[in-house]
């Protein structure tokens, strides 16, 4: 079979330029302007502009959970959607950029899945602080109240370097008890707290007071 004759192609048949302000159509009146995108976040698609709205949908409340008058905001489904968890991960994590963060320090346990993976967006250290009797080396305790008694946070003692500074980082804040305490360990080991990072606030809880005057940064913001 000949092969057939290969032409270079014409302007009409050409794709058109992908990405830039070219008006296609050559002479033809070129398109109105497109609105501005509504969010800053590269690589999504466009039904995802508006990540808060997304990733809003993918929290579940579960009423009297887990105790009677808890409304609690289970991240599972946010969790098991990728776009979600880029979403709120590049949020967090962009705010952070060239902010030299040495150290992230995550809650157990939900704040060990947001915080780990910061750390390695950071490129900082990933120290975990976890409930009484978990960790098995020398350890700094702090008792702290909850709504109804009282709990303890441990971490490591020798995980942090004297004047690193942390990011401390939770899936919720309520009344701000659970991270203050962990502030005050980042404190014990001589090291700051440059801010506290929460995928959730509720923010009649009043924690983000609770922690003044470092800075709070949160994805989503209830009542
Ligand atoms: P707080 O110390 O009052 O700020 O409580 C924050 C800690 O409790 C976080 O580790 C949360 O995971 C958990 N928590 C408190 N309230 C809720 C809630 N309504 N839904 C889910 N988790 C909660």
């Amino acid at each position: 079979m000949a092969a057939r004759k290969r032409t270079a192609p014409t302007t009409k048949t050409r794709a058109p330029a992908r990405g830039n302000l070219t008006p296609r159509g050559g002479a033809k009146k070129a398109p109105p302007p497109r609105p501005a995108a509504r969010h800053h976040l590269p690589h999504v698609a466009p039904e995802l502009v508006d990540g808060l709205t997304y990733v809003r949908r993918l929290i579940r409340e579960i009423p009297n959970f887990p105790q009677p008058g808890i409304l609690f905001k289970d991240i599972t489904p946010l969790l098991a959607n990728p776009k979600a968890f880029h979403i709120v991960l590049d949020a967090i994590a962009e705010r952070f950029m060239g902010e030299h963060i040495d150290a992230v320090v995550g809650i157990e346990s939900r704040g060990f899945i947001f915080g780990g993976a910061l750390a390695a967006r950071l490129n900082a250290s990933f120290v975990p602080v976890r409930k009484p009797g978990k960790l098995p080396y020398r350890t700094d305790k702090v008792s702290y109240s909850l709504e109804y008694g009282e709990s303890e946070l441990e971490m490591h003692r020798d995980s942090l370097a004297e004047g690193a500074r942390v990011l401390v980082v939770d899936d919720l804040l309520a009344t701000g008890g659970t991270a203050a305490a962990a502030g005050e360990l980042v404190h014990r080991q001589g090291a700051y707290v440059a801010a506290y990072a929460f995928v959730v606030e509720l923010c009649s809880l009043g924690g983000r007071e609770r922690l003044m005057p470092v800075p709070v940064v949160s994805f989503l913001m209830y009542d």
